[in-house]
């Protein structure tokens, strides 16, 4: 490419200028006769926005149909315009009538205008449960496998991810580790995450057995339809335990409810149907584990039968390689900060997709603007998470010591993420 975007995402119905920045030996002249054509991706609107009663301005959408002369201004090429709809747009820059490049922005409603994109794992095994790693070093090698964020979520322990978020937290550095359990309570099956929680849940039901009891015979009491014994206590139990993840501030998520255990489904269909009619818990993890199982498949086509609901793409990864991480399923979260706090918030309201290698899943919105980022951010964004994670892998492997060289050097780099807010469009 000869010519580089200063700013990649734009709000609708603002006036703003694309500006196309001359790259490496490039020099603009005046007399060279720079235009560009700016077409919508999605066709212009008149139809949609009529539906909603809103009123379609021609003059504006004509703005599209032609091409534009382009500024000069120092090394750079620049065009005023306000963009009609939400959409992705081409744009074809042309230099004395021939095609020379082609470019790719974004304009946004103010909701998703005001969010930045990020990458993230919620569901893995450090060597604390049942996994190879140690918390910390599984956080690493997420952030070098791409991502902004994890959540550490030992079986049976809240523990190792508070570890792990510790350590990862002394760098201070732009990676967010979420504290997390995968809760596996008495007479449950059910298999479920506190993701983001203040508190444990399993230490509730181990330090607290009759509290637990009492809370399950409770939900047991508002069960009337029929379940078989053992599908009614787990129901109830599930119930009582999303209460108890909310009460410290958790997202529940309801995982992997077509895992395939030994030849059958580790959830009966009653169970899930019935929680799935009564849901209580916040999310649930669409794909877990291999993308192309039958298991996976299986929830996939269960969440398209059923109402819109927040989804997650999780690896349940037990160790850095061969473990499901590479290729991993994946998140995408669209919240206003890179907070632990922020990311609850934005997976809580449904403000995420779920991914597996050029695959996204979710709301039709999210994840068209998804495979905009996938082929015009998250590539850079990509190689610099390979940097800053194999700085972060050295850290944890010298022992996670913050006041190390190797705490230093991952202080030093650019954080993967930050790039992200010069390339929303700022006068
Ligand atoms: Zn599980
Ligand atoms: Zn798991």
């Amino acid at each position: 490419m000869y010519f580089r975007l200063r700013h990649l995402v734009f709000p609708v119905d603002t006036a703003c200028s694309l500006v196309l920045e001359a790259q490496g030996p490039v020099v603009v002249r005046e007399e060279d006769g720079y235009t560009l054509r700016v077409s919508s991706f999605s066709g212009l609107r008149r139809y949609l926005p009529a539906r909603e009663g809103r009123a379609v301005d021609e003059a504006a959408l004509a703005f599209f149909t032609e091409d534009h002369a382009l500024r000069v201004e120092g090394n750079a090429l620049r065009l005023d315009l306000t963009f009609p709809q939400e959409d992705r747009w081409l744009l074809t820059l042309l230099r004395g009538g021939e095609k020379l490049e082609q470019h790719e922005v974004y304009s946004l409603e103010a909701d998703l205008f005001a969010l930045n994109p990020y990458k993230g794992d919620n569901h893995m095994h450090s060597f604390l449960s049942d996994g190879k790693d140690t918390p910390e070093y599984m956080a690493a090698a997420c952030c070098r496998r791409g991502y902004d964020y994890c959540v550490l979520t030992d079986h049976w322990d809240r523990r190792p991810s508070v570890r792990g978020k510790e350590r990862i937290d002394a760098l201070g550095v732009d990676f967010a580790v979420l504290p997390g359990e995968e809760i596996h309570a008495p007479g449950n099956g059910v298999h479920i995450i506190n993701m983001g929680g203040e508190k444990g849940v399993n230490d509730w039901y181990r330090d607290d057995p009759e509290g637990y009891e009492a809370a399950v015979q409770e939900k047991m009491k508002t069960i009337t339809e029929p379940l078989s014994p053992e599908d009614k206590y787990a129901a109830a139990s599930s119930l009582a335990i999303f209460d108890k993840i909310h009460e410290c501030n958790g997202v529940a998520v309801h995982c992997h409810p077509c895992w395939i255990l030994e030849g059958t489904l580790h959830e009966s269909e009653d169970l899930s149907a019935y929680l799935f009619d009564h849901r209580t818990f916040d999310v649930y993890e669409l794909i877990a584990g291999g993308a192309f199982e039958e298991g996976t498949q299986m929830q996939i086509a269960y969440y398209q039968e059923r109402e819109k609901m927040p989804i997650l793409g999780s690896s349940d990864a037990h160790q850095q390689f061969g473990g499901r991480m590479e290729p991993g399923n994946f998140t995408v979260v669209f919240a206003p900060e890179l907070t632990v706090e922020a990311i609850r918030e934005s997976v809580r309201a449904g403000l995420c997709v779920a991914g597996f290698e050029n695959k996204f899943w979710g709301d039709y919105r999210l994840v068209k603007y998804a495979y905009f980022l996938k082929a015009n951010y998250f590539p850079e964004h990509d190689q610099r998470c390979v940097t800053f994670g194999a700085r972060m892998l050295r850290y944890v492997s010298a022992g996670s010591d913050p006041a190390s060289k190797y705490a230093d050097d991952c202080r030093a780099a650019e954080s993967p993420s930050a790039p992200f807010l010069a390339l929303r469009w700022t006068k």
